[in-house]
């Protein structure tokens, strides 16, 4: 008989009502009780018990393994391992089909995470980057240690140092192919900092969430970002600010964080696993410098350009702002942000001392 079962027989006899997904077992005047979805049996032996359990063993590795491989220890881990396997919404015996065949996988931020489970309902996970859901772990750099994610997410695929943790430019080709239950929740949270407790608070209804213009207020210095931009349509500034940084192509979390209390930004806060409690510290430099910039005030400038020119400039701002400018190949000639189309606009427009044109930036 499998430790589980003399485990869940030990706890009855203490007098525990054993009850988990749908597995109910307890002591009565009459001997023991064992109900699951598909049957109940009253009056049964210890002996009957311990038999029983048997032909229902995936309810009771499950309640095993949530009970004394997970425990309650940490409340925020449980509930996270239960998401994952979607615990709360599939049934025993349809998860564990799942479990064995293949496994449940699920997506945290660009995190793969797939839990299998062996004879005895013990769990492994598989962490990964998405883009590698169908590679070959042999094809993947193998690590076990969860501290090692920190090294993995320093830098991304081009070798760039990567400033928010968060941002969408997590790089692959790496696997920790059989992590036990605390250690999928370590490297996790390695990778993507406080993302399961945020959540976990968020599940809870207690995630508390600082909006633009507390976070801004508390800052030193930036009281005049906050006198800049809230001159007529206050938040309209701050919508441009959560579109090109907070946009689900570039970071991974969900933004819950508005302009106030009682002002909602008008962009979508994305569709990430996870929230954005606050302004993180990128946005807030970057606001720091557009502030500045937004202080100017607008000059008329005359430039002569053809409709493609016109276009070509778009092309080119378009590029860059979604990254795609080491994407463009030198023999794509039809691409405005080719690399020779732009020589080509700078050698024509600009004068000796790259002025578009020969326009001035500044007065004359
Ligand atoms: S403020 Fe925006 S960019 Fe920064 S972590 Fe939150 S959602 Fe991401």
């Amino acid at each position: 008989m499998g430790h589980h079962i003399d485990a869940i027989v030990t706890a009855v006899q203490a007098g525990d009502t054993v009850t988990l997904d749908g597995l109910s077992v307890e002591h009565a005047d009459a001997g023991y009780r064992l109900e699951t979805p598909d049957a109940t049996l009253d009056g049964l032996s210890e002996a009957a018990l311990s038999d029983t359990l048997a032909d229902y063993d995936d309810y009771a590795t499950n309640w095993y393994f949530w009970t004394n491989v997970v425990g309650e220890s940490s409340p925020q881990r449980r509930a996270y391992l239960r998401w994952v396997e979607g615990a709360d919404e599939r049934a025993v015996t349809d998860r564990y089909e799942a479990l064995r065949d293949g496994g449940i996988h699920c997506e945290w931020g660009q995190l793969l995470v797939t839990v299998t489970a062996d004879d005895h309902g013990e769990r492994s996970y598989d962490l990964r980057h998405v883009d590698d859901a169908d590679a070959d772990a042999d094809e993947l750099d193998t690590y076990h240690e969860p501290l090692a994610a920190r090294q993995l997410a320093t830098y991304d695929e081009k070798g760039r140092y990567r400033p928010l943790k968060t941002g969408a430019n997590l790089a692959g080709g790496w696997v920790f192919p059989e992590l036990d239950a605390r250690d999928l929740v370590e490297a996790v949270g390695t990778f993507y900092p406080a993302s399961v407790p945020n959540w976990y608070r968020e599940q809870e209804g207690t995630l508390d969430i600082e909006h633009w213009e507390d976070t801004i207020g508390r800052q030193t210095g930036m009281y005049s970002v906050i006198d800049t931009w809230n001159r007529g349509d206050g938040h309209e500034h701050v919508n441009w600010v959560a579109e090109a940084c907070c946009d689900d192509s570039q970071c991974v979390k969900r933004r819950e964080w508005q302009y106030d209390d009682e002002t909602d930004l008008d962009i979508d806060g994305g569709t990430g696993a996870f929230p954005c409690r606050e302004p993180c510290s990128l946005v807030i430099a970057a606001s720091r410098k557009w502030t500045r910039l937004e202080g100017e005030e607008t000059h008329t400038y005359e430039f002569e350009l053809t409709p493609s020119e016109k276009q070509q400039v778009e092309d080119i701002i378009e590029a860059v702002a979604d990254d795609r400018i080491d994407d463009i190949r030198e023999a794509d000639v039809y691409e405005g942000a080719n690399r020779y189309r732009a020589r080509f606009l700078r050698a024509k427009l600009f004068d000796e001392d790259g002025n578009l044109c020969g326009v001035s930036t500044d007065d004359e």
